[in-house]
């Protein structure tokens, strides 16, 4: 095929709003380019105790079956959910990642010159979805500390709003909404605005007056709640997460999705999973640790870090921050630098084994001398 063809050929004019995400460096990638055996990555807030051990058996012993198409309604993972979380089956819906529900979402609602209202830094995807429809998206500065504005995300909010995306704990700041301001903003949406929110780290939240708005949900709210088994779960290779939100929000979103959205293998392990109370408990714990481990050293190191209630820390670096990410790499440490978030003076450091975040801080200690 020839170049020449292809320029004929034009791509829907939304497409230039598309910028490609940046995911953090694989291993591999690093250990190739750089030559170096021992690498350690805390750059993608994967689980470091691994998969869930319920998870990865059930995976094992249903193998044998892959040759069957997957259950396009995901019922058993779905039940498994719904039990634990106390709501309706038909209130939930699986999805091949979060990241998939968030473009379901987007596909489900979304008009062209309709308009989504996102936190300012946060997660990237919402934006993609915006794009992907042709919608518009209306960005609302975090406050100082990187605190939710509750008062600048309702003035954000016009006739043309569709969606609020509220993500908490924040990525990339591990800051969170707390319940009352959630409240306060859930009570003055208009009607046409659907919130989701999206809770990929609320098992690492661990203030009291921290909610993963799953009570707005049970109480009918229009209101999506976003999980994963990306995170906690240590799941990431497999795609799988779920949104949670009133029986006819997840009818209208299940329009739009195509029938065997979620793998086989991954219905089964998110099955699992979701019942693995040791697991989740035992991440927990590490996550915690690695976090006061995290906040000594950047301490004794003279830096400042936004307090995380995440599974991840962001770190102020200053303007040499680019450049000690790049001696952090070669030193075989992945970290990932902040101005993808318009934070060139920031890193996000994942939480690790206690082994890897010493590593870690033994490297930035080397580097700043
Ligand atoms: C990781 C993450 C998700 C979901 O990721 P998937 O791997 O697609 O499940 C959603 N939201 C945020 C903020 C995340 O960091």
């Amino acid at each position: 095929m020839s170049n020449l063809k292809q320029t004929h050929i034009v791509p829907r004019k939304t497409l230039d709003n598309i910028k490609p995400y940046s995911p953090g460096k694989p291993i591999w990638e690093v250990q190739n380019e750089l030559g170096l055996t021992k690498v350690i990555k805390l750059a993608s807030n994967e689980n470091p105790l691994g998969a869930s051990p319920k998870a990865i058996d059930a995976i094992n012993s249903f193998v044998t079956e892959i040759h069957r198409y997957p259950d396009a309604g995901a019922k058993l993972a779905s039940a498994a959910i719904a039990s634990k979380l106390g709501i309706k089956a038909e209130e939930i819906i699986v999805t091949n990642g979060g990241d998939e529900l968030i473009s379901l979402v987007s596909e489900a609602f979304l008009e062209a010159g309709d308009e989504i209202v996102v936190p300012s830094p946060s997660f990237s995807e919402y934006e993609f979805g915006a794009h992907l429809m042709g919608a518009r998206t209306v960005a609302v500065p975090l406050k100082e500390d990187y605190q939710y504005d509750v008062d600048a995300l309702l003035a954000a909010v016009t006739e043309r709003t569709k969606i609020m995306y509220i993500c908490s704990p924040n990525n990339p700041t591990g800051t969170y909404i707390p319940a009352a301001d959630l409240k306060r903003l859930i009570e003055a949406l208009p009607e046409h605005v659907l919130l989701m929110v999206d809770s990929a780290y609320s098992y690492y939240a661990s203030a009291d007056d921290y909610t993963s708005g799953m009570e707005y949900v049970r109480a009918g709210y229009p209101v999506i709640v976003l999980q994963t088994f990306s995170k906690i779960f240590g799941l990431a290779g497999i795609r799988v997460g779920f949104g949670a939100a009133p029986e006819a929000v997840i009818r209208t979103i299940l329009k739009v999705k195509e029938p065997f959205n979620v793998n086989a293998l991954a219905q089964i392990a998110a099955a699992a999973a979701i019942t693995d109370e040791e697991h989740v408990q035992a991440s927990i714990e590490v996550n915690q640790l690695g976090r006061e481990q995290l906040y000594e050293g950047l301490s004794e190191l003279g830096l400042s870090y936004t307090t995380s209630m995440s599974n991840f820390v962001l770190v102020e670096l200053g303007t040499e921050a680019k450049s000690i990410y790049d001696q952090l790499l070669a030193k075989g440490v992945i970290v990932r630098y902040g101005t993808i978030w318009g934070l060139p003076r920031h890193i996000r450091v994942t939480v690790g084994l206690p082994e890897e975040n010493e590593c870690f801080l033994e490297s930035l200690k080397e580097i700043l001398g």
